[in-house]
């Protein structure tokens, strides 16, 4: 067999390609392969599919394949053009590639899989042998792709997050889909512009089938989604995590100060026990268990901060509104007369927000798929080693956790 026949049957490209001409240059690695048409063809005008005489050639491009065994394998042809009356003069789609592409549609699913495949983005460009803007490209395109393929779906249940992926770096907002884990808009900063965008994206039909919302305790994704939700309300519910990690930043503010003034009397009861009051007992190790219960036995100013704050995680456990809010009136009377001002603080805002705490008896959401979409996102960022431009991060990270369809057709 030629080489000619043999690439023809390979690469399978559909009439009326051939493959008129092989170059192998085994020195540089490479195999070059010359696809061409015969001439006094009429072809479709890629915006309206009216058959057109060729009105010239494009110059020569190339387009990356998949390699041949271990060569670089090129795509080499030069597209007919065709002068439509109504599109005027443009180049006819290749059935190898998209229009634009500088890869095979083959060679671009195989990057995109080698891509999800692997632990850094410089690990896939390694083994792919392409440089980083090259795969960059790829994922860029991908996501455009994915996006514009996106259909309007009613998104029933979203958690909204913020994160600072560098200290001392501006946040991004992030909405998540709880129901698929995904990623479905990021926004630099979090303000109430960050989310509004968000809903602004959507139709009056996906603004009014939003049935929950997950959030932080965040005056402007509160206003921003009492804006734009209808009867939000009723839907948002503050994410336990965050109301948890709420009160743990008042029992740890109660051990600072015990532990300061300990020490100044040359006490050491509370040296490196920060941890011991913030996990929950469960995620302790048996010592550290042993040692908790010690320190709980000791009158200590913290361990009652624990106590209270162990005793509200009773509060997701009811199911009716009135008993949790029942439930809420005992701890709250508890916490606000423990003469722990930390501890009276937190309780004082919950109950300024318990309306729409207690909104986890009906819908029981919490953000727990976008903490995970956080830890994903951490990934993403080791991956490129922090992606300097910010908009190149959100392509990452649509990419990876978008769930958007990103392959050519
Ligand atoms: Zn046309």
């Amino acid at each position: 067999m030629r080489d000619v026949d043999l690439y023809r049957q390979i690469l399978g490209l559909p009439e009326p390609w051939l493959v008129t001409d092989v170059n192998l240059d085994l020195n540089g690695g490479r195999v070059e392969v010359l696809v061409t048409h015969p001439e006094g063809l009429r072809w479709m005008c890629p915006q309206c599919g009216k058959h057109l005489a060729v009105h010239d050639h494009a110059a020569e491009r190339s387009w990356r394949h998949l390699d041949t065994c271990q060569l670089q394998t090129v795509l080499r042809a030069r597209v007919p053009r065709v002068n439509c009356p109504e599109h005027g003069v443009l180049q006819v789609k290749v059935p190898w590639a998209e229009p634009r592409g500088r890869f095979t549609a083959l060679m671009e699913r195989w990057i995109i899989d080698v891509l999800q495949q692997c632990a850094t983005i410089s690990g896939a460009c390694r083994l792919l042998r392409l440089s980083w803007d090259e795969v960059f490209g790829v994922m860029d395109r991908a996501v455009r792709r994915g996006q514009a393929r996106k259909k309007p779906r009613v998104l029933r249940q979203i958690g909204v997050d913020e994160k600072a992926f560098r200290k001392g770096h501006s946040y991004t907002t992030i909405v998540s889909d709880i129901e698929r884990s995904t990623i479905e808009y990021l926004a630099d900063e979090r303000k109430r512009e960050s989310l509004e965008g968000f809903y602004n994206s959507l139709t009056p039909r996906q603004r009014q089938g939003i049935q929950a919302v997950a959030m932080d305790m965040w005056e402007p994704y509160i206003t921003a989604t009492q804006a734009q939700v209808p009867e939000a309300p009723r839907k948002i519910v503050f994410d336990r995590f965050h109301i948890m990690q709420h009160v743990g930043q008042a029992v740890d503010a109660v051990r600072k100060t015990e532990h300061r003034a300990l020490r100044a009397a040359g006490d050491d009861t509370l040296t490196r026990t920060k941890y011991l009051w913030l996990h929950s007992q469960e995620n302790l190790t048996d010592a550290r268990r042993e040692q908790l219960s010690i320190l709980l036995g000791q009158n200590l100013k913290v361990a009652r901060a624990w106590a209270i704050k162990e005793a509200l995680r009773q509060l997701w456990d009811y199911h009716r509104e009135g008993w949790a809010r029942r439930f809420f009136a005992r701890w709250y009377f508890w916490a606000t007369h423990s003469r722990l001002e930390p501890i009276r603080q937190v309780a004082h805002m919950l109950k300024r927000r318990l309306d729409n705490i207690v909104t986890y008896c009906r819908l029981r959401i919490t953000n727990a798929v976008a903490e995970g979409i956080n830890s994903k996102l951490m990934a993403i960022k080791r991956r490129a080693c922090g992606y300097r431009n910010p908009e190149h991060f959100k392509i990452a990270a649509y990419f990876f956790c978008g769930g958007l369809d990103l392959y050519p057709r």
